[in-house]
C-alpha cells in the first residue's frame, strides 16, 4: 500500500478555518498537513487568523509561495511577467498561478486526500484541482464526495458492480428500498441528483460505505486506505455552525467580518468584508471597496497603484472614480436600499447582503 497524505488548505476565510478546527477535534488520529498559499497580498486579518489557527492546531501551517526565490511577492512577480495585466473574473490567472500550481507542486505525484470546507448550505463544488492523484472530500456536506466520484458510482454502466458491492455491505432495515433506488437507471426523468438525494436520504453512512467499497476497486487515492473515518460522518454543517466553531475554539472569526457603522444622508448603516483573499480582489463588491478605502486606506492606496496603462480592477470604473465623494455616497445609499429590502437578515455578520457573491470565485481563495 502506498502512503496517502491528508491535506487541508487554509484560505484565511471562515470555512476553511472552521474545517481545520473541526477535523482536529473530530479526527485527531488523522495526520493532516495544513497549508496556505500566500499571494503576499492578503489582509492582515487573514495572517492573524492563520497565526491563531496554528496555536489551536498545535501544528505549523505550511506557507506555500509561488516563485520561490523571487524577491517580489508572488502576485507582483507574476504581474511583471504579464506586463501589468491585472487578473479579472474572465482572466483569473492569479488563482491558477498563485494557489493551484503551488498546491500541485506541494503534493507532487503523491496520493492525496484534500479536505475542502464547502458547507452543507452551499450548492457548489468550487474550483479545485482535477489531478487524479488528488481526491477531494467535503466533510461539511451531506454528500462528502466529489462530483466525479458520484458520476461513477451512479452511472448506469457501473450499476451491476455497485449492486454487488451493496449486497455485501447492506445492513439496515431500509436496505430493500436502498437497493430499489440503486437499481433504477438514470434517465431524463430520474437524474443523478435525484438518485443521490434519495440514497443519502435513506442512510448517509451506508451510502458512504458503499462509495468507499467502490473506490477500493479504482485507482482513486482512497483505494489505498484500509479505513476512512469520514464514512461514519453524517453531520451537515451550515453557516451558523462555522461561526460557532470559530468562536467556541477561541480562534475567533476573521476580523474583517465585523460590522462597522457608517452614516450616509442621515441614515445609519453597517458594512464589512464578506470573505478572505487578496485585499484588491476583483470579486469584491463596491461597498467592500469603500470599506477598504475607509478602513484600510493604506491597502486601498496600494490597490489603486496597480491601476495603470488601462488596466483596472473593476471593468466599469477606476478606483480613482470610485472614491469620489458623490460616488461613495451613491454606493452607500444603494447598499442601504438593498439592506432595507432584506430587512430581516439571518446573520449578524451581514452575510445575507454581502454573500451574494460568496459562491463565486474559487475554493482556493475564499473558503
Ligand atoms: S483572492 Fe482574488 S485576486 Fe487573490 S488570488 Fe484569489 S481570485 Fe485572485
Amino acid at each position: 500500500m502506498k502512503n496517502v497524505r491528508h491535506v487541508l488548505g487554509i484560505s484565511g476565510g471562515k470555512d476553511s478555518g472552521a474545517l481545520a478546527i473541526y477535523m482536529k477535534d473530530k479526527y485527531p488520529h488523522l495526520d493532516i498537513e495544513y497549508y496556505t498559499c500566500d499571494t503576499g497580498k492578503e489582509l492582515d486579518e487573514t495572517y492573524q487568523l492563520i497565526d491563531n489557527l496554528e496555536i489551536y492546531l498545535g501544528k505549523k501551517i505550511i506557507r506555500l509561495k509561488a516563485f520561490e526565490g523571487s524577491t517580489d511577492a508572488p502576485f507582483d512577480h507574476k504581474l511583471k511577467t504579464l506586463s501589468g495585466f491585472l487578473p479579472s473574473q474572465q482572466f483569473r490567472w492569479c488563482t491558477k498561478s498563485l494557489k493551484l500550481e503551488p498546491f500541485e507542486k506541494f503534493v507532487a505525484s503523491d496520493n492525496v486526500i484534500s479536505y475542502v470546507g464547502i458547507r452543507g448550505d452551499e450548492d457548489r463544488d468550487g474550483y479545485i484541482s482535477r489531478k487524479p492523484n488528488i481526491q477531494t472530500i467535503f466533510p461539511f456536506r451531506k454528500n462528502i464526495w466529489s462530483e466525479d466520484v458520484i458520476a461513477k458510482i451512479l452511472s448506469n454502466n457501473n450499476s451491476k458492480q455497485v449492486l454487488n458491492l451493496y449486497s455485501i455491505i447492506a445492513s439496515t432495515k431500509n436496505s430493500n428500498r436502498f437497493k430499489e433506488i440503486l437499481k433504477q437507471p438514470l434517465s431524463i426523468n430520474f437524474t443523478q441528483v435525484q438518485k443521490l438525494n434519495l440514497l443519502l436520504g435513506i442512510n448517509i453512512k451506508e451510502f458512504n460505505a458503499l462509495v468507499f467499497s467502490f473506490l477500493k476497486t479504482t485507482s482513486y487515492p482512497l483505494a489505498q486506505e484500509e479505513y476512512f473515518a469520514l464514512i461514519d460522518n453524517d453531520e451537515i454543517l451550515v453557516r451558523d455552525d462555522i461561526f460557532r466553531i470559530l468562536e467556541e475554539s477561541g480562534v475567533g472569526v476573521p476580523q474583517y467580518y465585523n460590522k462597522i457603522d457608517f452614516e450616509v444622508n442621515g441614515k445609519e448603516g453597517q458594512y464589512s468584508r464578506s470573505r478572505s483573499g487578496c485585499y484588491f480582489c476583483f470579486y469584491q463588491q463596491k461597498i467592500e471597496w469603500i470599506w477598504l478605502y475607509e478602513q484600510h486606506p493604506d491597502k486601498f492606496q496600494l490597490a489603486l497603484e496597480y491601476e495603470k496603462e488601462g488596466y483596472t480592477w473593476n471593468q466599469d470604473e477606476t478606483l480613482t472614480d470610485l472614491i469620489k465623494p458623490e460616488r461613495i455616497q451613491g454606493i452607500k445609499e444603494e447598499y442601504l436600499k438593498r439592506f432595507e429590502k432584506n430587512s430581516q437578515p439571518k446573520s449578524e455578520y451581514l452575510l445575507d447582503i454581502l454573500n451574494e457573491a460568496e459562491g463565486e470565485g474559487c475554493a482556493a481563495c475564499f473558503i
